[in-house]
């Protein structure tokens, strides 16, 4: 199964894509994740991308497309995968859809957390001092929202049109968001 998690931050994305991981036997697929890795081993590629994240911006396209596609090359991928952070920008969500006409695969699904920028934005503060994220600062948090506004809704609207967006009440608990997750995912799967 080929998923995607599109939303805002703090819309409980991670949180589920690792449920979802862990359930279905497909690997989660984090770019945020990715960075952080890179981030803490101390490369140069590490320090610029943790440079970028610190102050909200979004790390370059290339780089960031180039490394999903060596991640959804290896082996673990084939038998799907749950995307989460990526897409980020209309640039990025034309390169996935290419990259998976390239290996003549398609999303499945699209899981579309729907939640106000004030939830989002309380939960990720609240995040910040149980991960202590240096990004999850209120000034950060509202430069990443404001990113998101402009340049990840319009691939809500991009996948939208597919017809295999499925928006979910995110705003809910967990559980409570788990279940409408399930019970889509079987319509799907
Ligand atoms: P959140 O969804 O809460 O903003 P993430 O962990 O997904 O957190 O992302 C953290 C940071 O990593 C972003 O603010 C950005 O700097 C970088 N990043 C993550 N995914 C991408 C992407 N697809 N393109 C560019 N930058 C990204």
């Amino acid at each position: 199964m080929n998923l995607l998690v599109l939303g805002p931050q703090g819309a409980g994305k991670g949180t589920q894509a690792k449920r979802i991981a862990s359930e279905y036997g497909i690997p989660h697929v984090s770019t945020g994740d990715m960075f952080r890795a890179a981030q803490a081993e101390g490369t140069e590629f590490g320090k610029q991308v943790g440079e970028i994240m610190e102050s909200g911006r979004l790390v370059p396209d290339e780089l960031t497309i180039a490394m999903i596609e060596e991640r959804l090359s290896r082996p673990d991928a084939r038998a799907g995968f749950v995307l989460d952070g990526f897409p980020r920008n209309l640039t990025q969500a034309e390169a996935l859809d290419a990259m998976l006409v390239g290996i003549g695969r398609g999303l499945d699904a699209i899981l579309f957390f729907d939640v106000p920028d004030e939830v989002g934005t309380q939960r990720a503060l609240e995040r910040a001092q149980l991960e202590g994220r240096a990004d999850d600062t209120p000034e950060v948090i509202a430069r990443r929202l404001q990113i998101y506004h402009s340049e990840t809704e319009p691939v809500a609207e991009h996948y939208r049109a597919t017809g295999k967006l499925i928006p979910l009440h995110a705003a809910r608990t967990i559980d409570e968001v788990w279940s409408e997750i399930t019970d889509s995912l079987q319509v799907v799967a």
